[in-house]
């Protein structure tokens, strides 16, 4: 008997003429809702963008197949998830190998090539691979109802329970891991009735089925029993499976299509450059007020969320009690641009929103816009590369726009724009932190320097901040480094006030930078505020500047492996160090800071959350400006953070390198009751220590604690 089986055996013409018309009604179906798909897209603002095609197209094959995004975080998850998605693309293309075979090779070319070895290998490797996706299946399900990690759980922070539906999704995943389930399994046992009904030696190849149809032989199912359970079982099987292949489109399954089309199509560094607003834009043109304003490719992300959660996990928001979840935001949105432009439409039927209504307000609430920090940990963890940032600093700019903002934000904003710095001094008082100095500081704009050190307002105005730029400022006088500053002519950088979305008063700001820089002769631009430096290196060259802008951080380690500066005491302390969001998650800057520490002797304890999977301080996206917004009894996303270092045991110092950090931290490790446990140090003040100049340490040492006091 020859290794082979006919997939229509035992059926009569008009069945077989029956199925290829379920075949075609199932495609006609998918295709439909395919388009649908891509005109609810095209509805957005602008086109659904494809330059560098081949990056792209590399970009989402090497993300889907390694599933190097997905696995992140949860490697038990992206197991399953692996699992099912080999395991389903290898039975899917054993499908389309047995329609070729039946419906062009052997009919056309008279060629048969499924029997004998092939037929064997087949078998084989369409068992193992169902087995994968059983196993990948039953992995998901643990997760969903045994181990419910809080990142699937459907609670929302910026609702009550009872504001709270969420009954739609719990049943859609369900359904979908379920009839995946179902189709494997009765796909195995169509294997078995078919190996009970005539037990050929061959059939071993299917080890799984020739199990299970010796099973069914051992209870007496055989023969003309098996046989007619195997027909039946065909067209159940068969019937499901088409009815799966129509639904794609229109169920949860639908992130089979749109999560890859998603991370083809997302911007690369979105989350770092904002689109500026196009000159001349009319008030309804600024950020997005209603859901034809979000550009296609958001409306395509929005169908790409697969509610895996990691954002809401990894958001500080969310773990803080503010009225903010980025995945619950994504699916709002989700939920207003297909209740607008989408399949209701299409059938003729009233749409449930209003394409022209705002979702300000009504989903999209006030609140939930102004908790968010801006600092990327959503974007960097999506495994579908949605951009939440990008699209909540959208809505804030029309917030903005409208004049709908918290009053101490609006206050700051002001001060902003009279004075040039957050905190409302006049410009003479920028540069007062140069007055404890025994030397003085060039003014840049007068003379040249190797590099022009932007302070920013923090580190010029904040006092326990003003120690650590004196610090720096010895330190690089000490390395010999030719430095000057701004003094009154600096003005914020704009970072924050352009990630609240106001993007009049970031162009102000930069406009005047930008004039004043331009005017200073020096290779190089300093600044140990991550946000300056965000900013100037990634922000301002859209507007046609190009500096090479460091980070302190990485200005020490290059002074030390220069041995210009030379460590001569090892701190035999140990340390954790906290990375700030705009230095690691936006500019990758992760090594430096370690590296230094490593330098000076430092022990390094890193914390469960640290690089790219760092926890922000709170301060991030102008939430340092703006009122209360978490709810009273949880913890500060600063306090948290602290309690996380202290829990490492026997760390001396909070190590870190941002100003907001420093005034943050300092306050945290008060207001969480560790005071005593664990102490603040800024990078510099470290490598200042272990310069080891008695004299001088002493008295920055003093000053500090004065401050402290
Ligand atoms: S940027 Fe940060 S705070 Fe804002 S939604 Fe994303 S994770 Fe939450
Ligand atoms: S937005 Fe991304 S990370 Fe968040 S739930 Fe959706 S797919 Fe997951």
């Amino acid at each position: 008997m020859t290794p082979t089986r006919s997939t229509f055996a035992g059926l009569e013409t008009w069945e077989i003429v029956f199925w290829y018309g379920l075949i075609a009604l199932s495609t006609a179906v998918f295709a439909w809702g395919v388009v649908r798909l891509v005109l609810k897209y095209r509805r957005g603002r602008g086109p659904l963008r494809f330059d560098r095609p081949w990056t792209r197209l590399r970009r989402a094959a090497t993300v889907v197949f390694t599933h190097s995004w997905i696995k992140r975080r949860d490697p038990l998850a992206g197991a399953g998830h692996f699992l099912i998605f080999y395991g389903f693309v290898v039975l899917f293309l054993g499908t389309v190998i047995l329609a070729f075979q039946d419906d062009v090779a052997k009919p056309i070319l008279g060629w048969h090539f499924f029997r004998n070895g092939f037929y064997e290998a087949y078998s084989l490797f369409l068992d193992v691979f169902g087995v994968a996706l059983v196993v990948g299946l039953a992995i998901m399900a643990y997760k969903r109802g045994i181990q419910k990690p809080f990142r699937l759980s459907y609670r929302r922070p910026d609702r009550t329970e009872s504001e709270t539906e969420r009954r739609a999704y719990v049943i859609g995943d369900w359904t979908f891991l379920g009839i995946l389930f179902f189709l494997a399994l009765t796909g195995f046992l169509l294997e078995a009735f078919r190996i009970a009904e005539s037990n050929p030696s061959f059939e071993v190849w299917s080890p799984l089925g020739w199990a299970a149809g010796h099973a069914l032989r051992g209870i007496g199912v055989s023969g003309e029993a098996a046989s007619t359970a195997h027909f039946v079982q065909w067209w159940v099987h068969g019937v499901v499976a088409l009815g799966f292949v129509a639904s794609i489109p229109f169920t949860k399954a639908v992130h089979m299509l749109t999560s890859p089309a998603s991370v083809a199509t997302r911007e690369e560094r979105a989350a770092q450059e904002l689109v500026p607003i196009p000159a001349g834009a009319k008030p309804d043109e600024v950020g997005f007020g209603t859901i034809l304003d979000f550009p296609a490719r958001y409306l395509l992300q929005f169908d790409a969320c697969t509610k895996c959660g990691k954002c809401h996990a990894a958001c500080p928001a969310t773990n803080s009690g503010y009225p903010l979840s980025p995945r619950d935001l994504i699916l709002d949105l989700r939920e207003v641009a297909e209740g607008a432009l989408g399949l209701r439409r299409e059938l003729g039927i009233p749409p449930l929103h209003d394409p022209a209504a705002s979702v300000l307000g009504d989903p999209i609430r006030p609140e939930t816009l102004w908790s968010c920090m801006q600092c990327m940990a959503c974007v960097e963890i999506c495994p579908v590369g949605i951009e939440h940032v990008p699209i909540i600093n959208g809505m804030r700019r029309r917030l903005v726009e409208q004049g709908e903002m918290d009053s101490s934000l609006q206050q700051t904003l002001e001060s902003i724009y009279e004075t040039g710095n957050s905190f409302g001094e006049t410009g003479r008082k920028r540069a007062r932190w140069t007055r404890a100095l025994d030397f003085e500081v060039k003014d840049i704009r007068k003379e040249p320097a190797e590099i022009l050190w932007f302070v920013g307002d923090y580190a010029s105005f904040d006092p326990r901040n003003q120690l650590v730029t004196q610090t720096l400022a010895r330190v690089l006088q000490h390395a010999g480094v030719d430095f000057g500053i701004l003094y009154d002519a600096e003005h914020n950088a704009g970072c924050d006030v352009r990630r609240v979305g106001e993007e009049g008063l970031f162009n102000h700001l930069r406009e005047q930078n930008v004039a004043t820089i331009s005017r200073c002769t020096f290779d190089r631009i300093l600044t140990w505020d991550p946000h300056s430096f965000h900013t100037l290196r990634n922000e301002y060259p859209t507007f046609g500047v190009d500096w090479e802008v460091v980070h302190h951080s990485q200005l020490l380690l290059e002074l030390i492996e220069a041995g210009r500066l030379a460590p001569s005491k090892t701190l035999d302390y140990r340390v954790t160090y906290h990375d700030p969001c705009t230095l690691g998650r936006y500019n990758g800057v992760y090594d430096e800071p370690r590296r230094v520490l490593a330098a000076i002797g430092t022990e390094l304890v890193e914390m469960p959350r640290s690089r790219d999977n760092s926890f922000c301080c709170g301060a991030g996206g102008g939430r340092i400006w703006m009122s209360e917004l978490k709810r009273e009894d949880a913890p500060r996303p600063s306090e948290q953070r602290i309690d996380e270092a202290v829990a490492l045991g026997n760390v001396d110092h909070f190590v870190v390198c941002c100003p907001k950090d420093v005034t943050m931290y300092e306050d945290a490790i008060k207001t969480s009751g560790h005071q005593g446990d664990i102490e603040l140090r800024e990078l510099t003040e470290l490598v200042w220590e272990s310069l080891d100049l008695p004299a001088l340490v002493a008295a920055a040492t003093h000053e500090r604690e004065e401050e402290q006091a």
